[in-house]
């Protein structure tokens, strides 16, 4: 046995912090201010300086190793230093989702053990209500629209930065160490959390910005409209910094209109987010062709299925839409679909079959289905659990064993039903439990159905997704009243209302007789699916 002459090098955070700075320093970073007339604008050298400034600073303030740092942001430069400055102090960026529940977010952070959280200032009368029940040391406020009267117990992000005096400690480079975590909301029950580690954040940047894959370079001006709370704006932040392309950030003007001009006065080539942005920004230009002059773009459309309808009008407008798979579980990039060059002489239509696919795994990414017998053939037809693998897959949640998450033979089961062709295009078909996903977040059906089902006048309910034009998808509540109950739709609207966010609440409440049910018991959701399907105008 011989060894192997290669360098030990480790594939840290720090790699590509040396790496932008040397190369692409000088590249802009671009944010919408809370007033959309407004814009902030620095280099990637900037961005790295004050990223130390921070790291140091949080390492005067106590930060060890593995430390959690949660932040609550919208998507800008002050989130891209923390994305940087918290791993480059040791501590893990914990990136929180400010669209949960009240509780959800006291748990995660108390459930993270979050030590610090650093927050919007434009998104403390979120925080305030909870801040007693959040156990972290510190809550340090980000001045993005500029406040600096701030109250006790809140520190200032820039006073805080004012503490660093040039005794930044590099910490100790492991590639296995943690770099940062995010929760699911996507299960029945509590959020869970997945941690990410260096290693795995290193390659997903990587792999991710392949040409075959979300293809991203220098050559590119990138607006992640996917927030940087969801599963790291699917690593773009990390990308683009990497490979030097100009980082446009929208802030929290997510209308089509508001995206539009950022388009076209930024000159972005390639953007990303969920399908409900796109299906807003396709009805605009389609009825004002003329109204924004707009570069080509590559539009990346994940975090649900991208409908053929969409890629098509996209298409005849001179984008492209780049349609992937991932989950919080997969950092998130599994799969992409773009036609490899063999596929290419086929029909249009066969190849706008192949777009509105899931598509094929990124390298270094393994994926199979799964069915009671087995694992099934790549022959386009057999259905099963889709499992994958790969470097970025965790395998275990944060405080569980890895038991709930794996197959036996170490497979991450994903909970979604597909196909896989012989050509290696995934297909989604179903997800295994009927979760609920409206405008790019998962609303749990079985969390509202038991909630429901423990108001008084209540016999049974279930709760089921709906397709929706604009969200696509919303929840619709079906319901049997116990005998002699008088029940109306706002007394139940009223009653989730105190226990749920807003946008969880079904749409409809509608009061039925009897609910279906399988041979085993439990409510039969494809038959309501059925009889609902049309109920939002679909
Ligand atoms: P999350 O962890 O919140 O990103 O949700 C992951 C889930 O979103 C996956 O398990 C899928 O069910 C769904 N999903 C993500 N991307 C797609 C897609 N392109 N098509 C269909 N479903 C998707």
């Amino acid at each position: 046995m011989i060894e192997s002459t290669m360098m030990d090098e480790q594939l840290v955070i720090k790699k590509i912090v040396d790496h932008a700075q040397r190369l692409y320093g000088a590249v802009e970073i671009v944010s919408r201010l809370p007033d959309p007339t407004m814009y902030h604008r620095y280099t990637v050298r900037d961005m790295i300086g004050r990223a130390y400034v921070l790291a140091e600073a949080l390492q005067k303030l106590g930060i060890k190793p593995g430390d959690r740092v949660g932040t609550m942001m919208w998507n800008h430069y002050g989130h891209l230093e923390a994305y940087f400055g918290i791993p480059l102090s040791g501590g893990v960026l914990h990136t929180i989702n400010i669209r949960l529940h009240a509780d959800e977010i006291v748990y995660i952070v108390n459930h993270a053990e979050d030590r610090f959280l650093i927050v919007d200032d434009v998104l403390l009368p979120l925080i305030e209500p909870l801040r007693e029940r959040l156990k972290v040391e510190a809550i340090i406020v980000f001045p993005y629209q500029g406040s600096t009267l701030l109250q006790e117990p809140y520190v200032s992000y820039e006073r805080l930065l004012d503490t660093a005096d040039g005794h930044y400690q590099e910490p100790h480079w492991d590639e296995v160490a943690p770099l940062g975590m995010c929760y699911t909301s996507g299960t029945t029950g509590r959020p869970k959390g997945v941690v990410y580690s260096h290693r795995a954040i290193v390659l997903h940047a990587l792999v991710s910005a392949l040409p075959g894959a979300l293809d991203v370079s220098d050559r590119d001006t990138v607006t992640p409209v996917v927030p940087m709370f969801h599963v790291n704006a699917w690593g773009l932040p990390f990308s683009m910094t990497l490979l030097g392309a100009k980082q446009v950030y929208p802030g929290p003007h997510l209308s089509p209109e508001r995206l539009l001009e950022l388009y076209e006065s930024e000159r972005v080539t390639v953007t990303a987010g969920v399908p409900t942005i796109w299906l807003g920004i396709l009805q605009i230009i389609d009825r004002y062709p003329d109204r924004y002059r707009l570069p080509n773009m590559r539009m990346i459309v994940g975090g649900a299925a991208a409908p053929e309808g969409l890629i098509r009008g996209l298409d005849r407008h001179g984008h492209r839409v780049i349609h992937a798979w991932g989950m919080t579980e997969t950092a998130p990039l599994g799969t992409v679909s773009q036609i490899k060059q063999v596929l290419s002489h086929h029909s249009e239509d066969e190849l706008y079959q192949l777009r509105s696919k899931q598509g094929y795994p990124v390298p270094l990414i393994d994926v199979r289905i799964r069915g009671p017998e087995g694992i099934l053939p790549w022959d386009g037809k057999s259905m099963g659990e889709l499992e994958i693998r790969g470097p970025w897959v965790t395998k275990s949640y944060f405080k569980q064993d890895e038991t709930e998450a794996l197959s036996t033979d170490g497979w991450f089961r994903t909970g979604d039903v597909a196909t896989i062709d012989a050509e290696g295009y995934v297909k989604i078909t179903d997800r295994i439990k009927d979760l609920i996903k409206s405008g790019g977040e998962w609303i749990s059906s079985v969390d509202l159905e038991n909630a429901l089902m423990s108001h008084p006048g209540v016999l049974e309910a279930a709760v089921i997704a709906v397709p929706h034009e604009k969200w696509g998808e919303r929840p619709l509540a079906v319901v049997v009243k116990k005998d002699g109950a008088a029940l109306t739709e706002a007394t139940l609207k009223d009653f989730l209302g105190e226990r749920f966010a807003k946008w969880w609440l079904p749409d409809a409440y509608v009061f039925v007789e009897s609910i279906p049910r399988t041979a085993s018991g439990k409510f039969l959701k494809t038959a309501l699916r059925e009889t609902y399907k049309n109920w939002y105008g679909q």
